[in-house]
Formats: structure tokens, C-alpha cells, sequence
């Protein structure tokens, strides 16, 4: 056993840990608050859906056996809400799961292909013109996991064509080792303050224009966590009421 003297090196050991220390628990802390907020808020999501299929199950039991258009409107209600709690309950899965952040299954994929399918499902769908940009001649090809990089190219088109109403364009370039990808629209664009929390779970700048379209409030947020996933970046340059550029930069 030695006697323990304190010196000025190991009192400035002693700090440093203490002071990783005190930045571990903070980041615990940071990590439960963010996972009692997001159950906090599924369960508000949830709830909604939840008393619309029962109010229109207590309609139908009582007076849907007598009025086939009771019936009709019922279990069309019924039905469209399950479909969105559904989608719901399967991108919070997505977003839940600790192993699908990090069970990325790297190949070599046509990113180019990736979003002419996109861009050809997309405007079949919304029956829209989408314009397509390629800054290469040939195809440009990186290492990515192809269902999770084509999700992520999916929500920023179909958010595109959801929040506007004009044309929506689609930008691919290749530079200095970094592939970049802009979706751009003319649509109601964001405020400053509404860009900050984008990507926030859950954030919606007009909950019922989301809901209305189908959304949940949750795609931007799978997006920049596949991206991230990926070593790469997301970013939004938005003016209001002209239009919103998301872009992607993936490493190549
Ligand atoms: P949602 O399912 O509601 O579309 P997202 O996470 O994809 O959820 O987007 C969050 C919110 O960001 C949307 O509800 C919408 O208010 C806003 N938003 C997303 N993309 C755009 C866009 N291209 N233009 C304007 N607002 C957008």
C-alpha cells in the first residue's frame, strides 16, 4: 500500500474525470428525458385514432344495423384510421429499435436508379410532374443500404409533393468525394424557428394539413437518422411561402 499524495498531475487526472464523469450523466439524463418524451408523445399520437375507431364502433353497434349509410361512413372511419395507426405504430418500430440504426447492411447501390424509382412511384401517386437533374453522365453508384437510403429519398419526395402544389425537383451531383442530393419544391416553405425542431419526432408545423396527408410527423426524423446511420448530413435552406431544399450528402 502507498500513501496517496496529491500532486498537480493527478489532481488534474482526478478533474478530467470528474469531469467526464459529470458529462456521462448528463447525456444518461439527456437519453431518458428524450425516451419519456417520446412514449409521452406515441401515446398522444395513438390516442387520437384510438377514440375515433371507438366512437364510430358505438355508432355502428348502435344505429348501424338500421342505416346502411351509417354503416358505410362507419366502417370507412373505422378502417382509414387503423390504416394510419398502423403506419404509425410501424415507423415509431423504425425509430425505436436500437438495432435497426445500427444493422446497416452496406452495398454498393445505383443511387441514380434509387431515386428514378422513387421519382416514377412518387408522381404516378400524386399524378405531378417531378423534374429529374443529373450532374453526371453515367450513374453514380455508393456504398449505402438500399431500402434505408431509398426511405430516406422517398419521405423527402413525397413531403415535397405533400406541402406544395408546383413543381418539385430533384438534384443529384457528385463532388470532392461527397454525393449530394436536393429535393427542392415551391411550396409553403418554413420559418427559421419552424427549422429548427424539423426534425424533431413528432413535429408538425399544421397538424391537421399532416394528418390530412397521411403523415405522422416522424418521416423527417427516420430520415436523419438513416442519413446519420450513414456518416452522412441533412440539411434544409426554406423561405416561407417560396419553397424548401432538402439536401443529402452522403460520402463516397
Ligand atoms: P409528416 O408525416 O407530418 O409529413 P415529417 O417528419 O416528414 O412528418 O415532416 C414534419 C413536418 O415538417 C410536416 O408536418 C410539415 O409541417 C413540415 N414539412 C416537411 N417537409 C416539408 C416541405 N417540403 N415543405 C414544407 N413543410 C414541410
Amino acid at each position: 500500500w502507498e500513501k496517496l499524495t496529491i500532486n498537480k498531475k493527478n489532481k488534474d487526472e482526478i478533474s478530467e474525470m470528474q469531469q467526464a464523469y459529470n458529462a456521462m450523466i448528463e447525456r444518461v439524463e439527456e437519453n431518458r428525458q428524450k425516451q419519456e418524451r417520446f412514449v409521452s408523445d406515441a401515446s398522444h399520437e395513438l390516442r387520437t385514432p384510438i377514440s375515433v375507431i371507438k366512437s364510430y364502433a358505438e355508432l355502428l353497434k348502435r344505429r348501424g344495423k338500421d342505416k346502411p349509410e351509417i354503416f358505410d361512413e362507419a366502417t370507412d372511419a373505422i378502417l382509414s384510421e387503423s390504416d394510419r395507426m398502423q403506419h404509425l405504430t410501424e415507423q415509431m418500430l423504425v425509430l425505436a429499435k436500437k438495432e435497426d440504426q445500427e444493422n446497416i447492411k452496406f452495398e454498393q447501390v445505383n443511387i441514380s436508379q434509387i431515386a428514378r424509382d422513387v421519382i416514377r412511384s412518387l408522381s404516378t401517386a400524386y399524378q405531378r410532374e417531378i423534374k429529374f437533374y443529373h450532374d453526371t453522365d453515367h450513374d453514380i453508384t455508393v456504398s449505402a443500404d438500399r431500402n434505408k437510403i431509398q426511405q430516406a429519398i422517398y419521405i423527402l419526395v413525397d413531403n415535397a409533393c405533400k406541402y406544395s402544389e408546383d413543381i418539385v425537383v430533384v438534384q443529384i451531383q457528385e463532388n470532392h468525394q461527397q454525393l449530394t442530393i436536393a429535393v427542392s419544391d415551391n411550396g409553403e416553405g418554413l420559418s427559421k424557428n419552424e427549422q429548427e425542431h424539423i426534425f424533431d419526432r413528432f413535429y408538425r408545423v399544421d397538424k391537421s394539413r399532416s394528418r390530412k396527408a397521411g403523415g405522422t410527423g416522424l418521416g423527417l426524423a427516420i430520415c436523419h437518422q438513416i442519413i446519420q446511420a450513414h456518416g452522412g448530413e441533412i440539411e434544409i435552406t426554406s423561405q416561407v411561402n417560396q419553397g424548401s431544399t432538402f439536401t443529402l450528402t452522403l460520402p463516397m
